[in-house]
C-alpha cells in the first residue's frame, strides 16, 4: 500500500529532524494539494506558485516520483522551443466521496484523486420525513463503497452537503436531522458509523466551493453563485475566499422578505424571496395553473408525475416551447432578478454564477433576471457585473462537497507543520 494515505491523514506532526526536512515536508504537501486542486502542471509552474527556485523544485518532484505519488505525463504548453513536461498526480493513490442530500434525492459519488468520478447512485428520498435517514445514507454508501470494487483503505473522507441551515464548525443542521442529533452532531454520528473523517454543509457553499475550486469563479476575487434548486442558495466570495459569516450562515439568500404578505414560507416566514424564486415556487405556480384550466403540455404528464412535480419537467417543458412553463420561469427570474439586485448593490461583484437545476432554463431564467437587474439595479453596478451560467453540470455539489474534504485534509496537516 502507498503511504499517500498515511502522509494526508496523518493526526502527529511528521517526525522531521530539522526545520529544514519540516520544510521540504510543508513543501511537497503543497505541491501534492496544487496538482489536487490544479490539475497537472510544469516544474515553471510549481516554481511560480511556491516562489521556489527550478532545482528545488525539481529536487522535491523527483522525490515524490521516488515515492510514486507524482509522474511525468504529457506535455504543457511552451513559449517556444521544447515543450515543457507535465507533472500529475499517480492515478489511484486516494478517493474522496461525495453525498449530496436534496429534498426528494440521494446522490452518492465517488471521485478519484484526478477528479474523476468512479462509481454513482442516485435514489428518491424524503428528507422531510427525518427517520432513519442516517442509516440509509450509512447504507447506500457502503453498498458503493463495495460495488466500485475501491480499497477502503483508500477512501480519506466523506463531504456531505444539504440544504438547510447547517453549521460546518459545530458539524449540525439546524433544520433537517434534529431528532437524529440530540446528544451527538450529525458530524460525529456519521463518523462513527463510517469511520472516516466527515464534514458537513450546506448545499449552496458546496456549489460555491466547487466554482471557486474548479468552476468559473477559480481565480477570482469578487463572485456571487447562485444556487437555483428546489430553494434559493448564495454562495458568497469575497478577497478570493468563501464567506461563513458567524455561525457559518451567512447566504441565506432565500429567506430575505420580498412580499409584503407573501405566501407562507417553509421557514415560518411569509413573503421569503423563496416563496415567489425557487423550485418550489415553480411547481406551486405550474400546479396552480394547470388546476385553473391552463393549456399546457405538462397536462400530459402522469397523475403520479404531477403530483410530484419536479422542476426539471417544468424546465423541460419550456425548452420544447411550452409558452405556459415559459411564462412561470419568467416570473421566477423577474423576483429572483430583484433579489439579485439587492446583492449586486450590497457587494459589487464581478460575475454571479447561476447554477443548479434551473441553469439548463439558460435563457428562459436569464433574460428574466437580467431584464429585473436592469430594472432595479444603478449602472454603474450592473455594468460591471456579468451573469453566467455555471460550467460544472449536475455534479457541481457533489464536487464541492469533495473539494472540502480535501481543503480540510491539505488544511489540517498543514497547521500540524507550522504549530510544530
Ligand atoms: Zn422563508
Amino acid at each position: 500500500m502507498k503511504d499517500i494515505q498515511k502522509f494526508l491523514l496523518s493526526s502527529q506532526p511528521p517526525k522531521a529532524r530539522s526545520s529544514v526536512e519540516r520544510k521540504k515536508h510543508l513543501q511537497k504537501l503543497k505541491i501534492i494539494q496544487s496538482l489536487y486542486f490544479q490539475g497537472p502542471q510544469t516544474n515553471t509552474q510549481i516554481c511560480e506558485e511556491f516562489n521556489i527556485s527550478s532545482p528545488t523544485s525539481i529536487r522535491l518532484l523527483n522525490q515524490l516520483m521516488d515515492q510514486n505519488w507524482v509522474k511525468k505525463e504529457g506535455q504543457g504548453e511552451s513559449a517556444g522551443g521544447r515543450k515543457p513536461d507535465l507533472y500529475r498526480l499517480d492515478k489511484d493513490m486516494f478517493y474522496v466521496m461525495g453525498i449530496q442530500l436534496e429534498r426528494s434525492r440521494l446522490k452518492i459519488a465517488i471521485f478519484d484523486n484526478h477528479n474523476k468520478k468512479v462509481a454513482d447512485f442516485k435514489d428518491l428520498f424524503e428528507l422531510e420525513t427525518g427517520d432513519g435517514l442516517v442509516d440509509h445514507i450509512f447504507e447506500e454508501a457502503n453498498k458503493l463503497i463495495e460495488t466500485s470494487g475501491i480499497d477502503l483503505d483508500k477512501l480519506l473522507g466523506i463531504g456531505i452537503s444539504m440544504p438547510g441551515l447547517v453549521s460546518s464548525k459545530e458539524g449540525r443542521n439546524f433544520t433537517y436531522f434534529i431528532k437524529e442529533e440530540e446528544s451527538e452532531s450529525l458530524e460525529d454520528i456519521l463518523e462513527r458509523k463510517f469511520n472516516k473523517p466527515i464534514f458537513i454543509l450546506n448545499d449552496a457553499k458546496s456549489a460555491c466551493v466547487a466554482e471557486s475550486n474548479f468552476g468559473m469563479a477559480t481565480n477570482r476575487d469578487n463572485v456571487l453563485v447562485i444556487s437555483m434548486d428546489w430553494g434559493i442558495g448564495l454562495g458568497v466570495i469575497i478577497d478570493g475566499k468563501v464567506y461563513e459569516g458567524s455561525s457559518g450562515f451567512a447566504g441565506e439568500f432565500g429567506h430575505i422578505p420580498l412580499v409584503d404578505d407573501g405566501q407562507l414560507c417553509h421557514c415560518g416566514k411569509r413573503g421569503c424571496l423563496e416563496t415567489v424564486a425557487s423550485g418550489l415556487a415553480l411547481t406551486r405556480m405550474a400546479q396552480e395553473g394547470i388546476k385553473a384550466g391552463e393549456s399546457t403540455s405538462l397536462n400530459l404528464l402522469s397523475e403520479e408525475d404531477l403530483k410530484n412535480l419536479q422542476p426539471e419537467k417544468i424546465i423541460e417543458a419550456a425548452n420544447m416551447g411550452d409558452q405556459f412553463s415559459i411564462n412561470i420561469l419568467s416570473k421566477v427570474g423577474i423576483n429572483l432578478g430583484k433579489g439579485l439586485a439587492i446583492l449586486i448593490q450590497l457587494f459589487n461583484p464581478e460575475l454571479i454564477i447561476l447554477e443548479g437545476k434551473f441553469a439548463k432554463a439558460s435563457q428562459f431564467i436569464t433574460i428574466p433576471i437580467q431584464q429585473s437587474i436592469n430594472t432595479y439595479c444603478m449602472a454603474q453596478l450592473r455594468e460591471k457585473t456579468k451573469i453566467s451560467l455555471s460550467n460544472l453540470g449536475d455534479d457541481s455539489v457533489l464536487l464541492g462537497s469533495v473539494a472540502t474534504v480535501m481543503e480540510n485534509i491539505f488544511g489540517k496537516q498543514i497547521s500540524l507543520i507550522n504549530n510544530s
